[in-house]
């Protein structure tokens, strides 16, 4: 059986609304539990090709696991390395290169950091080496003491992969213009040290690495919660209705909102129709000149089904009734539209196919998140309910 590796995605999608985990550049936010996700997500995938069983204490874009749960997962599972993964932020901006912590005394971690340092060296571009050569001592009573070194059983190593508040060189690698490949060349750094440390045969990739989903995608929702947000700020900031937001988020308790959680923001429902037509007159024969609708009594027999009034005869009271309705843009009382696309099914891709809509994992991910269903994965289950929402039955 393979090696167990444990693949510690740093921080958690609240980290940086709630707290500090990342910068601000220019008003724009860059949180780092996504540089640490993004290339998290990578190691997971290349090692489990490459025969590693992983386990993420952390999963991507969720809310943060904290310390002390996540070693106690790893201590559980019995894994064989823990792989921390962070970048690094300093008041000095001008800090800067990847930095590699290992506990003091473990030969291990020492041994997987140098190998680090070395493949660092060789296969990632654009950002140097923190403190000499890149590898540090934790030991207790230093600033180095980190948990995620101390209280594993198992060798371990924290990665800061560059400085996030380095703008002038890091943060562009980290978040900026270089930021896909150097997250690539960082995970495919790591998956090839992993290889080394456990002695497996290394192979470098044979598809280009696979494309991260975003926090949107993962959770489903287009707007993340920060603080002090409530469904009636954002739907006011949005102009929508409390109401359409309460339908597009039916799992959501718009009274305990979580910070850094995503929510869906409805498309806007159509504007309510503005009064037309001569709003003065008590004759719905001057009324339907004035919307220039045909007022013979025959098209007034004919709205007045439409409108629910049975058995018209043109009385006062049935005229006042039918322009009443008729002001209040009530509307009329039409057949049930005929069900669209394949009716029999029980494919979502079938019935997709059938109204011609892209049936692809991408986009009925997002169906899936306009229509309420969050963390969407393709399971059966998920696919059979947004079918009974698409359809409306
Ligand atoms: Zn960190």
């Amino acid at each position: 059986m393979g090696k167990y590796i444990g693949i510690d995605i740093g921080h958690g999608e609240n980290t940086f609304d709630t707290g500090s985990k990342g910068v601000r550049v220019n008003g724009v936010g860059y949180e780092e539990h996504h540089f640490n996700a993004a290339v998290g997500l990578i190691v997971e995938k290349r090692l489990n090709e490459l025969g590693f069983r992983t386990m993420p204490a952390q999963a991507a874009y969720k809310a943060d696991v904290p310390l002390a749960n996540r070693t106690n997962i790893y201590n559980r599972e019995k894994v064989d390395f823990v792989v921390s993964i962070h970048a690094n932020a300093s008041s000095n901006a001008s800090a800067n290169g990847m930095g590699i912590f290992y506990w003091k005394g473990s030969a291990d971690g020492l041994r997987f950091a140098k190998l680090f340092v070395e493949n660092f060296k060789a296969m990632v571009d654009g950002v140097g080496l923190w403190g000499g050569d890149g590898i540090w001592e934790s030991y207790r009573g230093s600033w180095t003491n980190f948990h995620m070194v101390r209280e594993t059983d198992m060798p371990a190593c924290l990665l800061e992969l560059g400085f996030m508040t380095n703008l002038s060189n890091d943060f562009k690698y980290i978040f900026g213009e270089h930021s896909k490949k150097y997250r690539e060349q960082c995970a495919e750094a790591i998956v090839k040290t992993v290889c080394q440390y456990f002695g497996v045969a290394y192979k470098e990739p044979n598809e280009p690495a696979p494309v991260v989903p975003t926090p949107q995608q993962v959770n489903g929702g287009n707007y993340k919660i920060k603080t002090g947000d409530t469904f009636y700020s954002i739907a006011r900031d949005f102009g929508i209705s409390v109401q359409d937001l309460q339908r597009a988020n039916p799992n959501v308790n718009h009274r305990a909102l979580q910070i850094g959680s995503y929510i869906v923001i409805p498309q806007k429902s159509a504007p309510a129709p503005q009064p037309k037509g001569n709003m003065n007159t008590d004759s719905i024969v001057t009324y339907l000149n004035s919307i220039g609708v045909d007022s013979s009594f025959a098209n007034r027999e004919k709205l007045a089904a439409q409108y629910g009034i049975a058995g018209y005869k043109g009385t006062a009271d049935q005229n006042l009734k039918l322009l009443e309705l008729m002001r209040k843009g009530k509307a009329p009382i039409t057949k049930a539209p005929t069900p669209k696309g394949d009716q029999k099914t029980n494919s979502l891709v079938d019935y997709l196919k059938s109204i011609g809509v892209d049936s692809s994992f991408t986009n009925r991910k997002k169906l899936a998140g306009q229509y309420g269903i969050s963390n969407y994965k393709g399971t059966a289950a998920q696919n059979s309910q947004l079918l009974v929402k698409m359809r409306g039955h």
